[in-house]
């Protein structure tokens, strides 16, 4: 049972939690000082049952949505939007702001696996769910609906454009869709599991491709499709376990190393026309050195990548959910009791059972 340590705090009883692909890379032992014990989780949302003396923006009662950040809302990043760099909720490393349930790389805070956790920071973070809205796309709302609309922003997709997004995860799929929103005229996405490609088809409304099946060499298939040109925006959605990436361990820590050019941020660079844009939301470990920077350099390529700011998105976003525009909850194909919650993480990394995105509930 967690406990207000600090005034600005709260307890949440967790209604719904789900399970990321960026849980994957602490399962798969790709985050460093991961330690026994830490509870797991940043996607959930929940009723607020204790507050602590400072906080005056929620009340006890109120059902929130959590974004996966901690943030303080007003150091100099957060002040520009910046959520996922909030300055002030990670003491122990200086890339990222603090996400729960997310190691002590991460700042080392409990997570949302669990039936109660702290939520630091109560003014800022946990935003109230407007009546009436479904608890599963409010889940939705903490981190993979933010994530994939942000992939798409950072893409800087013109009107028309032709974006490829790699990885038909649950964060890819939305990635997909979002980047309609910002008027692409064309929209790839590339996997090598059909059931995924399948659902991204039809909640995405994009083109769908198997990496491994419908081609020899993405990067060739990619400019044949655009008339040897390269497409506009390519967007990473698939992160540290990227088919093609070699596991070695150097210290005792697992490290990433480069394997060929079978990435996705690779396939990425070298697919992309001259000038393009690189959005990069998979996650990757800190020091992961996978970059063909010789060839992003002479393209003249723009590259950006970051944890999404859930925050920052929520107005819009909120709005797309409650006027019909998004459905995320349709991206649940599983429900799971916490209890077990190992048997979810098994299916969930062997992509078992056509299982797109679980939801645990406690
Ligand atoms: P997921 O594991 O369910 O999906 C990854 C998909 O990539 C899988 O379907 C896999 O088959 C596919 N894949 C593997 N290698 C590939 C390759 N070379 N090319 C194309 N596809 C390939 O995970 P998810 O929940 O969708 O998350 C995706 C990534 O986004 C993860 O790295 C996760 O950590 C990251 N993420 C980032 C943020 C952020 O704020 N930046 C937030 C959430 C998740
Ligand atoms: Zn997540």
């Amino acid at each position: 049972m967690p406990e207000i340590k600090h005034p600005e705090d709260a307890i949440v009883r967790v209604k719904r939690t789900c399970i990321c692909g960026s849980d994957l890379h602490l399962y798969n032992g790709n985050v460093p000082d991961t330690r026994v014990g830490m509870t797991f989780g940043h996607e959930f949302i929940g009723e607020i049952v204790e507050v602590g003396a400072e906080v005056t923006e929620v009340k006890v009662g109120d059902v929130v949505m959590v974004p996966f950040n901690i943030a303080c809302g007003r150091c100099i990043f957060c002040k520009q939007g910046m959520f996922g760099n909030c300055h002030e909720s990670n003491s122990e490393a200086t890339a990222v702001g603090a996400i729960y349930g997310y190691s002590h790389t991460a700042g080392g805070y409990d997570g949302g696996q669990a039936e109660y956790v702290r939520v630091p920071y109560a003014n800022f973070g946990p935003t109230i769910i407007p009546a009436g809205m479904d608890l599963d796309d409010a889940v939705m709302l903490t981190d993979v609906t933010p994530t994939g609309y942000q992939a798409a922003e950072m893409a800087g997709i013109q009107p028309g454009d032709t974006v490829v997004v790699f990885g038909a995860g649950p964060v890819g799929i939305m990635a997909a869709r979002c980047c309609w929103l910002f008027g692409a005229g064309r929209v790839i996405i590339l996997d090598n599991l059909d059931y995924r490609l399948e659902f991204a088809k039809n909640f995405a409304k994009c083109e769908a491709y198997n990496f491994e099946t419908d081609m020899e060499d993405p990067v060739m298939f990619l400019k044949k499709q655009t008339d040897w040109i390269g497409p506009d925006a390519c967007i990473d959605a698939v992160g540290a376990e990227a088919e093609g990436n070699a596991l070695q361990t150097i210290t005792g820590r697992k490290t990433l190393l480069q394997a060929g050019s079978a990435t996705a941020v690779h396939w990425a660079i070298n697919s992309v026309r001259k000038g393009g844009v690189v959005s990069i939301v998979g996650v990757y470990g800190p020091t992961d050195n996978l970059v063909p920077i010789g060839n992003a350099m002479n393209k003249g390529l723009t590259i950006r990548g970051n944890q999404a700011s859930v925050k920052r998105h929520l107005p819009r976003l909120i709005d797309h959910v409650m006027n019909g525009i998004l459905k995320p909850s349709l991206l649940i194909t599983h429900r799971i009791p916490l209890e077990d919650v190992a048997e979810g993480y098994h299916m969930f990394s062997a992509k078992l059972d056509n299982m797109i995105k679980p939801v645990l509930l406690p």
